[in-house]
C-alpha cells in the first residue's frame, strides 16, 4: 500500500535525534524539505501543484476534460489535507497523517477506478501549529482573511526574524499574503483527516471518528515586569520579583480549568535575564485556554488574568496581558457531516461523532467553506509529543474512510 512508502519517506524530515520529536517550523530548511516531499508525492501522481500567496501548498487532481481553474461554470472542488509543520518536539502524526492519507486515498480511488467529476485537491497549510511565529493556523487564517496581512508580516520568531523576512528568505513574496477569495470560492468542501488528540475513540473501541465541533480556544500572553536584583543581597521585602505573580497565574490556570470543566495550560515561559542568581527583570508566559463554550472560556481566562493582576499588584510587578489569537467555537457543517456519516455507514465503517479541544485549519476554513473532519484513533491519546501514535491498521482504516468520503463527494 502506498501509505507506508509515503509515510517512511516523510518520517526522517525534521526529526530531532535526541528527543525523537519533530521540529518542522515554517520557512526553515526542514519546511523546505517537507514542501519538496509534497511536490514529489504530487508529481508521482500527476497532480498539479500550486503554492498560494500565503505559502499553502495545493495538489490538484483535475477531472478529465475539465477546462481549468477559474473556468466559467466550473464545478466546485473537494479538498482534503492538513499540515506538515510541528510544535517543538511534536509527534509524527499531527498534521502529516492527514496529508499522507490524502495522497494514499487518491491512490486508492484510482485503484477502485474512480474518476473525479469535480477537482479534487490536497492542501498542506503553512504554520498550522504557530510553532515559529506564535499564531496557530496562520496559513489558513491568511487565506480566509482571518488575520490582517500587515500584522502577520510583522510577527517575529524567537530570534526576532519576522514572517516577512522568513518568507522572503525562502523565496516567497511576503507582500502578496492575504485573503484569496477566488481560491476559497472554488472550494465546495474541505475534509481534514487528523490523528485524534485524546482517547475518545480508544474508549469507544472505534478506529475512525467524525468531528462534531471544535472547542473555542486561544492564546494569551502575559508579561510580568519587575526589578532585576541580586538573589543574595536583596531582601525579600525589597524585591519586585515577576516570577511570583507568574507562579500564581500558573496555579490559577489549573484551578480555573478544573472548576469549569475546561483546559488551561502554561507551556511556554521565558525569564529575563535568566540568571540563576538574580531576581528576574521580566517573565513572559503564554496561556493556552480551551473550553466547551465561549462563555466558559471567557470565565476561565478572566479568572486567570484577575489572579495574575492581583498577585502582580501584591508584588509591585507590572502586568501587561492580552490575547494573541482567539478562535471561536466551530460546529462543523451539519449537511457535510451527515453525508460523511452516511457514506461511511454504507461501507460499514463505524464512525462516532467527537468534539475536540484542538484547533485545526478545518476550524478556520469553516467560516468560509463547508468543512468536516475525520479522526484516527490514538491509543494513548498523547499528542504534541514524540509519544503520539496511531497503529498502522488504524492508519489504513483512515485512508479507506477518507477515500470513501472523497469518492462520494468528488466522483459522483
Ligand atoms: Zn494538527
Amino acid at each position: 500500500m502506498s501509505f507506508a512508502t509515503l509515510w517512511e519517506s516523510l518520517l526522517p524530515i525534521g526529526r530531532d535525534g535526541l528527543s525523537g520529536g519533530y521540529r518542522r517550523f515554517s520557512w526553515t530548511p526542514e519546511d523546505a524539505a517537507c514542501r519538496a516531499w509534497f511536490t514529489q508525492a504530487a508529481a508521482e501522481r500527476d497532480l498539479r501543484v500550486l503554492a498560494d500567496n500565503n505559502g499553502n501548498l495545493w495538489a490538484w487532481w483535475d477531472p478529465p476534460g475539465w477546462p481549468g481553474p477559474g473556468a466559467p461554470g466550473g464545478t466546485k472542488a473537494v479538498v482534503t489535507g492538513s499540515h506538515l509543520d510541528s510544535v517543538p518536539d511534536g509527534g509524527a502524526f499531527d498534521g502529516p497523517l492527514g496529508v499522507v492519507s490524502a495522497f494514499a486515498a487518491v491512490d486508492l480511488l484510482r485503484e477502485r477506478g474512480c474518476l473525479p467529476v469535480r477537482p479534487l485537491g490536497i492542501a498542506a497549510f503553512s504554520e498550522e501549529e504557530g510553532g515559529r511565529f506564535g499564531v496557530a493556523c496562520l496559513g489558513s487564517r491568511l487565506l480566509a482573511g482571518a488575520i490582517d496581512p500587515a500584522a502577520a508580516r510583522a510577527l517575529a520568531d524567537a530570534a526576532g526574524v519576522t514572517l516577512a523576512e522568513a518568507m522572503a528568505a525562502a523565496g516567497h513574496d511576503p507582500d502578496l499574503i492575504g485573503p484569496d477569495d477566488d481560491l476559497l470560492a472554488a472550494v465546495g468542501a474541505y475534509v481534514e483527516l487528523h490523528v485524534e488528540q485524546g482517547r475518545a475513540l480508544a474508549n469507544l473501541d472505534a478506529a475512525i471518528g467524525i468531528g462534531e465541533q471544535i472547542w473555542p480556544h486561544g492564546r494569551w500572553r502575559l508579561d510580568f515586569t519587575g526589578r532585576p536584583d541580586h538573589a543574595g543581597t536583596a531582601t525579600l521585602a525589597d524585591r519586585r520579583d515577576p516570577m511570583l505573580p507568574f507562579a500564581a497565574a500558573v496555579l490559577a490556570a489549573r484551578q480555573a480549568a478544573a472548576s469549569h470543566g475546561a483546559r488551561a495550560t502554561v507551556g511556554k515561559v521565558t525569564a529575563e535575564p535568566g540568571a540563576v542568581n538574580a531576581v528576574s527583570a521580566r517573565v513572559s508566559a503564554w496561556l493556552d485556554a480551551r473550553a466547551p463554550d465561549e462563555r466558559t472560556l471567557e470565565t476561565v481566562v478572566g479568572e486567570v488574568l484577575a489572579a495574575a493582576r492581583e498577585a502582580a499588584a501584591g508584588h509591585g510587578v507590572e502586568l501587561a496581558a492580552g490575547p494573541e489569537s482567539v478562535t471561536p467555537a466551530v460546529v462543523f457543517d451539519q449537511g457535510l457531516r451527515e453525508r460523511l456519516a452516511s457514506s461511511l455507514a454504507e461501507q460499514d465503517i463505524a464512525a462516532p461523532l467527537l468534539p475536540t479541544g484542538a484547533g485545526h485549519d478545518a476550524g478556520v476554513l469553516a467560516a468560509r467553506v463547508p468543512t468536516a473532519m475525520l479522526f484516527v484513533r490514538n491509543p494513548t491519546g498523547v499528542s504534541h509529543s514524540p509519544a503520539e501514535h496511531a497503529e498502522p491498521a488504524d492508519c489504513a482504516a483512515g485512508v479507506r474512510a477518507l477515500a470513501t468520503v472523497l469518492e462520494d463527494l468528488a466522483c459522483r
